[in-house]
């Protein structure tokens, strides 16, 4: 089968690599869309290690090989989620796969290969039904850019009512956009790309503040008469982003890290302490979540808009560059298409 590698230079090749076989309770899947994701950058551009396996968490694909009887059937459509589960711990058994204490666990596109292949092996108790009103594309969307902001807003409670800051519009920022707006919140987006901006006002944020125009906590303040957000979203990874999303907050607000960063200035007395802001984090949703985030897209979310770019697996070199141009909403590939 034909899947992905990552290298330094230049940046993703198509292999071709041996085809998977179903065994035990795992069954192959063939891809039909895979998401590309930041994280996906980030092993290329800042790992000193070559990729060890096929990359790729978010997929959606239909089961083409069964080993013993179970509950798939080939032919079933299916989400994936990228995560193992023992099924038996604490964690698993309230849905968190991504915190199974299993130390056999593993992640699809980091510890055993990913979806952005033809064919995965997967295990039965990672795949999830596709309802029949959500397309494949919808599906690949779900795990991260969709399911993992849709938790972070659940965590906080947000409201329609509420003014929510999204700072960083990438996949991440503008599916978070995307949901708090249809929650019917106010959004106001920040990002220095013009085409994210853009996009994010398509997705149905209210405003767009561009870094470069001035400071952005002066920008938000004017915004919103002095008042601040009531919640926010960091989805840029920049340290200093965090602090003005924790300086904008309310008294009583609340503020998620969903970019990956491991570094951030808070000021207790200022922030927590005299404002009582609550901080918090989303790696992934949890499974007990799945119906609610499908029903998002029966709802109408505008994954039209949000996915811009659609590659072949030939194309992957192409696909990486144009990912990482920032010149995109979500990325995906598609394996059946001939580019
Ligand atoms: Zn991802
Ligand atoms: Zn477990």
């Amino acid at each position: 089968m034909r899947g992905i590698k990552l290298l330094k230079e230049p940046p993703a090749e198509t292999r071709v690599f041996p085809d998977p076989t179903p065994e035990g309770d795992e069954v192959v899947v063939r891809v039909e869309a895979a998401g590309l994701c930041g994280t996906d950058l980030h092993n290329l551009y800042e790992k000193p290690w070559e990729a060890p396996c096929i990359p790729g968490h978010e997929g959606a694909g239909t089961v083409v090989a069964v080993d013993r009887p179970q509950q798939a059937k080939v032919g079933d459509h299916v989400f994936m989620m990228a995560f193992s589960s023992c099924g038996r711990c604490e964690m698993c058994r309230a849905g968190y796969f991504a915190y199974c204490k299993d130390k056999r666990r593993t992640m699809h596109g980091f510890t055993r290969n990913g979806f952005q292949a033809e064919y995965v092996r997967i295990a039965e108790n990672q795949l999830r039904p596709l309802p029949e009103f959500m397309s494949f594309e919808q599906g690949a969307t779900t795990m991260d850019p969709i399911g993992a902001t849709y938790h972070a807003l659940k965590r906080m409670n947000t409201e329609a009512a509420h003014t929510v800051g999204v700072f960083g519009l990438g996949p991440m920022g503008l599916g978070a956009t995307a949901i708090a707006s249809q929650m019917g919140c106010r959004v106001i987006g920040v990002e220095p790309v013009p085409y994210r901006r853009n996009l994010a006002k398509q997705l149905g944020a209210g405003e767009v503040v561009d870094p470069a125009a001035g400071n952005v906590v002066e920008q938000i303040r004017e915004l919103t008469n002095g008042e601040g957000l009531d919640r926010a979203l960091e989805c840029s990874g920049k340290a200093e982003v965090l602090t003005a999303a924790l300086d904008l907050a309310k008294p009583l607000a609340h503020v998620a890290f969903i970019a990956e960063n491991n570094e951030a200035t808070v000021q207790p007395s200022a922030h927590f302490n005299r404002k009582e802001v609550s901080l918090s984090g989303s790696t992934v949703f949890p499974m007990g979540e799945y119906a609610e985030i499908c029903q998002l897209f029966a709802d109408g979310l505008p994954t039209e808009q949000f996915i811009t770019h659609r590659f072949s697996l030939e194309q992957a070199d192409e696909a990486y560059q144009t990912f990482a141009g920032r010149q995109t909403g979500k990325v995906l590939f598609v394996p059946g298409s001939s580019g």
